[in-house]
């Protein structure tokens, strides 16, 4: 397998999270792409260093507002005053409040959903990086067949114009939406992450031309809560092209691979030319904030039942913590993958 990366992921490492009224580590820390780069490398998989192809394939999902905010922000930190090692605000908007700012605070609010996601010297090169390694693994999975993007930040939470959930730029969306121009057909992409692709359903729920699948813990009671829930089938041109595949927490192996059976099922129905698989790794039973318990040899019954579609691929990283089984669940997904395609 082609594993593409960009080393400026390691140039955002949040150091806290303020969660449930505590600062705690930041889960999303730059040490996941270092693990899961060398893991795979020690593997035996080739890595490929993604070269710069440009913004386009970025703003091609992300309104241009919101990519300059994030390219910008850190620069005109200054308008904040003192300010530390990351900027980051506490006030939201919510869904009926819908005008634009002047001030950075403002825009902060605006532009993130939540306190996961500061703005530090190094995150536009990082997320910038990491959607480069999303194209070019899209690109090779069309010459190729199929390559994985080890991209860090992760981007399946992200909207058209929103960061959160440790999530800038969509990845996910980034890659589909190439493969999708690049061959003129529908794309599919399927969430297998512990959490709701709410960002990607979000930039493609009222088209036609991306059919969005997420298999993910019931949001009921788990992040993003407010969106993952089996109704949600798209709307207008989109409607029923949203597929939701909530899953009880503590499923477990069988119930899990049931789901994403499913979403298969639901992949092959609209005879995509391109898929994008936005592999969370934090459904795993050892994950320190995943509920699925799903182990290493169901991760590598996934991939053999994923790669079985036989569309051009891009696998691509999304969530998954530093944990032991991490870059074993990784490996164990790719040799899976790689071996259903021999
Ligand atoms: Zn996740």
């Amino acid at each position: 397998m082609q594993i593409v990366h960009h080393p400026d992921s390691v140039r955002h490492d949040p150091a806290q999270y303020f969660r449930r009224g505590s600062l705690i580590a930041h889960p999303e820390q730059a040490a996941r792409y270092i693990l899961l780069r060398d893991a795979a490398r020690d593997a035996g998989h080739d890595l490929v260093e993604a070269s710069d192809v440009g913004g386009a394939s970025i703003l091609a999902v992300h309104d241009a507002g919101y990519v300059a905010f994030l390219r910008e922000a850190w620069e005109l930190r200054g308008e904040l005053g003192e300010v530390g090692d990351e900027i980051l605000t506490g006030h939201f908007a919510r869904p009926q409040m819908h005008r634009q700012p002047e001030g950075m605070l403002g825009l902060l609010g605006l532009y993130t959903a939540d306190t996961s996601t500061p703005i530090r010297a190094g995150t536009w090169e990082a997320i910038y990086g990491s959607a480069q390694a999303a194209v070019c693994a899209a690109e090779l999975a069309l010459a190729q067949g199929h390559a994985y993007a080890l991209c860090r930040p992760p981007g399946h939470h992200a909207y058209a114009n929103s960061a959160g959930g440790f999530c800038y730029l969509n990845n996910t969306a980034i890659a589909g939406e190439h493969m999708r121009r690049a061959t003129g057909g529908p794309v599919a992409i399927i969430d297998i992450d512990v959490h709701h692709g709410n960002g990607t359903q979000g930039i493609f729920y009222a088209r036609d031309d991306v059919l969005t699948v997420s298999v993910h813990a019931d949001p009921a009671n788990y992040f993003p809560f407010f969106a993952g829930y089996a109704d949600e089938i798209g709307t207008g041109e989109g409607a029923g092209f949203n597929r939701n595949i909530p899953v009880a927490h503590g499923a477990g192996d069988a119930l899990w691979l049931a789901a994403v059976r499913e979403a298969l099922a639901a992949v092959a129905g609209h005879r995509p030319t391109a898929l994008v698989v936005a592999l969370g790794l934090d459904a795993s039973q050892d994950d320190p904030i995943g509920v699925l318990q799903v182990t290493r040899e169901g991760f590598a019954t996934a991939a053999e039942a994923i790669a079985g579609s036989g569309l051009p691929t891009a696998i691509v990283q999304e969530g998954g913590y530093l944990c032991e089984a991490l870059p074993r669940n990784l490996v164990a997904f790719l040799e899976a993958f790689d071996a259903a395609r021999e």
